[in-house]
């Protein structure tokens, strides 16, 4: 690895021993995408009994619950999912993953709604309150016992994301401990640790196109080189490209 990625490497470690200094109730966040694995991984060099938390939803694809449970298995990561459903997804249940499981009614109750009035489904409908529902809301449970969390945010993600801060203050404390990391020092990092990515990010379409970054299924589709990596999320919407919330809005 090239020093300069060595120096990066040690600049995130840093900032991450500062946080546990710092702040005692402290956890990372992971959606098992590359740059959250990234940030795990380096959260639990510094601190290996930091917690992990994941935010699931219904709509996640298959391969995400094999290979949260393949790397919570792997990596020994002890992670806890928060996820609004009725039942937790035997896939979790047979690994043991503990799973808070959201009240799913009031969910049900508006997708219900939405698909009567427009005929889509909630996340083509109202992309933004299916985001509210099924991740800010979660993200607020899981956060809410602790003063900080570290999350795998880059500011080259695309266009939301230029303006963040390694370290933010905003009642609940939120560290981005690789926000100045590119996509290729993202993936040349877990190559050189040896952790297998998601599986989604291996396709590469017939017209060159490949998943870039990981969210729910309906509204994750593959991209060109030259887009933004963000570009391919919530496409179709006036979303695209943007945030599900868990980065702007207030969680605590
Ligand atoms: S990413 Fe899409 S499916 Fe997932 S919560 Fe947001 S709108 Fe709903």
């Amino acid at each position: 690895m090239y020093k300069f990625m060595q120096d990066k490497i040690t600049h995130s470690a840093e900032i991450i021993k500062d946080a546990v200094k710092n702040y005692q109730r402290i956890a990372v966040a992971c959606s098992f995408g590359k740059d959250s694995m990234a940030t795990v991984l380096l959260a639990r060099e510094v601190n290996p009994k930091i917690p992990v938390f994941s935010i699931l939803t219904v709509f996640k694809p298959q391969a995400t619950f094999e290979y949260l449970t393949k790397m919570n298995e792997q990596l020994k990561l002890n992670v806890t999912v928060y996820m609004v459903a009725r039942e937790v997804p035997p896939i979790l249940k047979d690994a043991g993953i503990a799973v808070k499981l959201l009240p799913a009614a009031r969910f049900e109750a508006e997708s219900a709604e939405l698909e009567m009035v427009y005929g889509k489904k909630i996340y083509a409908a109202a992309p933004d309150r299916c985001c509210e529902l099924l991740k800010v809301e979660p993200a607020k449970e899981a956060v809410k016992n602790y003063d900080a969390w570290v999350c795998g945010l880059r500011n080259t993600e695309g266009r939301t994301r230029k303006d963040y801060k390694e370290v933010e203050y905003r009642g609940l404390v939120k560290v981005n401990p690789i926000l100045t990391w590119t996509e290729e020092e993202v993936l040349g990092y877990l190559e050189a640790k040896g952790v297998e990515l998601h599986p989604w990010y291996n396709r590469v379409f017939s017209d060159g196109r490949k998943i870039r970054s990981l969210g729910c299924e309906p509204c994750t589709v593959p991209i060109y080189d030259w887009q933004d990596e963000r570009d391919g999320r919530w496409k179709g919407t006036n979303k695209c490209g943007g945030e599900c919330g868990i980065h702007t809005k207030k969680l605590k």
